[in-house]
C-alpha cells in the first residue's frame, strides 16, 4: 500500500499544478489500497492567506478528489497527525536536537550583513561555494565559543553539518525520470530558522519520515534540492521514499511552448474552471489524457468505464514537459456534457449555482421538470443540440430564454423582412396558434401563413424566383424563432414549445408583435 500527500502552502492560489500532482498522488495511493492525505505547510507566514485553507479542500473536493486523511474542514483525521506543519514545532526540535546531539547539526550566529561579506568575499576569490567548508564560519564553534553567543542572546540558525565532498555524486532513482546521478549536498543548509521554524528541506524530512509516506509526489522545480534531502535522510537513518518529480504544465503560445505562469495564463487556477463551471469529470478526463499517454487508447477501448478504472502508471508520464491545452479540455468536456443524463446535469448545474450564481439557483429549482426537458429536447436530433456546450455558464445561457427574467432578443429579424412584416407574421401566428396541434399541422400553418403574406412555401422556390417572393418559409419560422426564443439557432421551436406551455409562448409572441 503507499501512503501519498498534497503538500500545498496556504498562499490562497490553487492551480491546475497542485490538482495534477493531487491526482497523482490519489491514484498511487487508491490503485493500492493506500493512503491520500493533506499536509498544509504553513510554515512561511508572509505567504499565509485568510481561508486558503479552506479554498484548497474545498477545491480539490469539487474535482471529486477525496483525502483519506490529514486536514480537513471540520478538523484533522488521521493518527499521524497535526497535519498543519505549523502545529508540528516539538518534533522538528525533536529532530533537530537528534542532529545536534550526533554532531551533524550546528548553530550559525553569522548575521545576515556577515553572510553577505562572505558572498562578497567569495566573488572576490572567483568562488561560489556557498556556505561551505572554510566559507561555514561557525561550522567549528566551540561549545565554550557557543556559549559566549548565547550569552549575548544572538540569534541563531541551526545549520546541518554537510558531509558532502564536493565533486562526489549519488545515483538515485526517480519514479518518473529514472536513474539521476547528481552532485552530493556540500552546503550547511539551514534546518531550523532563527525563529525554531524548520525551512521546507527539514520538514519534508522529518514530515514524510513520521507521516510514513512512501511516495513523494512534487513538482520538478524541487529536483535540484533531492541531495539535500537525500543527506538528511540518510544523516538520521531513515528510509527513502520513492520520488516522483512531476513536468511542470506547459502550454504553446506564440509558437513557443513556455510554462504556465500564474500572472499570464488565467486558465492555470483551478478558480478558473470552477467559476465557469466546468463538470469534474470533464477536468479529471483530460488531466489523464496528458497525465499518462495511454489513456487516450484504454478510453477509446473502454468508452463506458469509470475512470478509476483505468490502472495509473508513473512510468508512462512526461518527464520533458506535459503540454497543458485548453482546446483539448473544450472538446472533452463537450463529449462529457452530451454523454451524461439531463438530471445529472441539472444536479451539477444547481451544485454551481449555489456557489457562483445564486440567483438562479431558485428558478433552476422552481422549473425543475421543464429545464430537464429543455436540457434533451432535440436529443435525437442528428445534431444533439448540447453538442457545443463546454461549462455550466453556457448551459444556463442554452436553457436562460425559458425565464422571463433572462429572456431577450438577442439575434435580429432576417433582413429581408422589416419590422411591420414581423408584426405581420407574428400576429398571423398568433391567431392561428393552437398548443395542442401535433408537429406537422404546426408546420403546414407556418406555410400557409407563409403563402398568404407572398413567402415561398419552399427555399428551392425562392432560389428559382427570388423577384416573386419576399423570402421563403424558413424566414418566416425564423421570425417566429426568435420572437419565441431569442436566437436565430435552437432547438426544435416545436418541442420547446410544448415545454414553455401555451400562455409563456403567446405571452411572448403577443410581446414581440406589438
Ligand atoms: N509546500 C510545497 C509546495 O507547495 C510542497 C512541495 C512538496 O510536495 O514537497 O510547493
Amino acid at each position: 500500500a503507499k501512503v501519498t500527500r498534497l503538500a500545498p502552502s496556504p498562499t490562497g492560489f490553487i492551480h491546475l499544478g497542485n490538482l495534477y500532482g493531487a491526482f497523482v498522488d490519489e491514484r498511487l495511493a487508491h490503485q493500492s489500497n493506500g493512503v491520500f492525505m493533506l499536509r498544509i505547510e504553513d510554515t512561511d507566514d508572509k505567504r499565509q492567506v485568510e481561508g486558503a485553507v479552506e479554498t484548497i479542500i474545498s477545491s480539490l473536493e469539487f474535482f471529486d478528489l477525496k483525502f483519506d486523511e490529514g486536514a480537513g474542514i471540520d478538523g484533522e483525521k488521521g493518527s499521524y497527525g497535526p497535519y498543519f506543519q505549523s502545529k508540528r514545532a516539538e518534533l522538528y526540535q525533536t529532530a533537530a536536537k537528534h542532529l545536534v546531539e550526533m554532531g551533524r547539526a550546528y548553530p550559525c550566529f553569522c548575521s545576515e550583513e556577515e553572510l553577505e561579506e562572505i558572498r562578497k568575499q567569495q566573488m572576490a576569490e572567483n568562488v561560489n561555494t556557498g556556505y561551505y567548508g572554510k566559507w561555514a564560519r561557525d561550522r567549528n564553534l566551540s561549545l565554550e565559543e557557543i556559549q559566549v553567543h548565547l550569552a549575548n542572546q544572538e540569534r541563531f540558525v541551526l545549520r546541518l553539518k554537510s558531509m558532502g565532498i564536493l565533486e562526489q555524486t549519488f545515483e538515485i532513482e526517480d519514479a518518473i525520470r529514472g536513474y539521476l546521478s547528481m552532485p552530493v549536498n556540500d552546503q550547511d543548509v539551514v534546518i531550523l530558522k532563527a525563529n525554531g521554524i524548520p525551512t521546507y528541506h527539514f520538514a519534508h524530512v522529518v514530515d514524510d519520515h513520521f507521516m510514513r509516506v512512501t511516495h513523494v509526489v512534487r513538482g520538478e522545480e524541487w529536483l535540484s534540492t533531492l541531495p539535500i534531502h537525500y543527506e538528511l535522510f540518510t544523516t538520521l537513518g531513515w528510509e527513502f521514499p520513492v520520488y516522483c518529480h512531476t513536468a511542470h504544465l506547459m502550454k504553446i503560445d506564440e509558437g513557443i511552448k513556455r510554462k504556465l505562469s500564474k500572472r499570464k495564463d488565467p486558465e492555470l487556477g483551478l478558480e478558473y474552471y470552477m467559476k465557469l463551471g466546468y463538470h469534474p469529470a470533464a477536468v479529471r478526463e483530460y488531466l489523464m489524457t496528458i497525465l499518462n499517454s495511454n489513456f487516450e487508447e484504454w478510453r477509446i477501448e473502454n468508452p463506458d468505464s469509470d475512470i478509476d478504472e483505468f490502472h495509473f502508471t508513473l512510468n508512462k508520464m512526461s518527464n520533458s514537459g506535459a503540454l497543458f491545452d485548453l482546446g483539448k479540455l473544450n472538446d472533452i468536456s463537450k463529449n462529457v456534457l452530451v454523454n451524461i443524463y439531463a438530471q445529472e446535469i441539472f444536479d451539477f448545474l444547481v451544485k454551481w449555482g449555489q456557489a457562483y450564481r445564486r440567483e438562479i439557483v431558485d428558478l433552476l429549482l422552481e422549473h425543475q421538470a421543464a429545464v430537464l426537458q429543455l436540457l434533451d429536447v432535440g436529443r435525437d436530433d442528428p445534431v444533439k443540440p448540447r453538442k457545443d456546450l463546454i461549462y455550466c455558464e453556457q448551459i444556463f445561457d442554452f436553457i436562460s430564454y425559458f425565464f422571463d427574467e433572462y429572456f431577450q432578443i438577442v439575434d435580429p429579424y432576417p433582413e429581408n423582412i422589416d419590422e411591420e412584416e414581423v408584426k405581420k407574421i407574428l400576429k398571423a401566428y398568433l391567431s392561428t396558434y393552437d398548443h395542442s396541434d401535433e408537429q406537422s399541422q404546426w408546420f403546414d400553418k407556418i406555410r400557409t401563413i407563409a403563402t398568404e403574406n407572398g413567402y415561398a412555401a419552399k427555399p428551392k422556390d425562392f432560389k428559382k424566383h427570388p423577384d416573386q417572393y419576399k423570402g421563403h418559409v424558413g424566414d418566416v419560422s425564423t421570425v417566429i424563432r426568435i420572437a419565441i426564443v431569442g436566437r436565430t439557432s435552437s432547438p426544435d421551436v416545436w418541442a420547446l414549445q410544448q415545454i414553455m406551455g401555451a400562455d409563456k409562448v403567446q405571452q411572448r409572441i403577443k410581446s414581440a408583435a406589438e
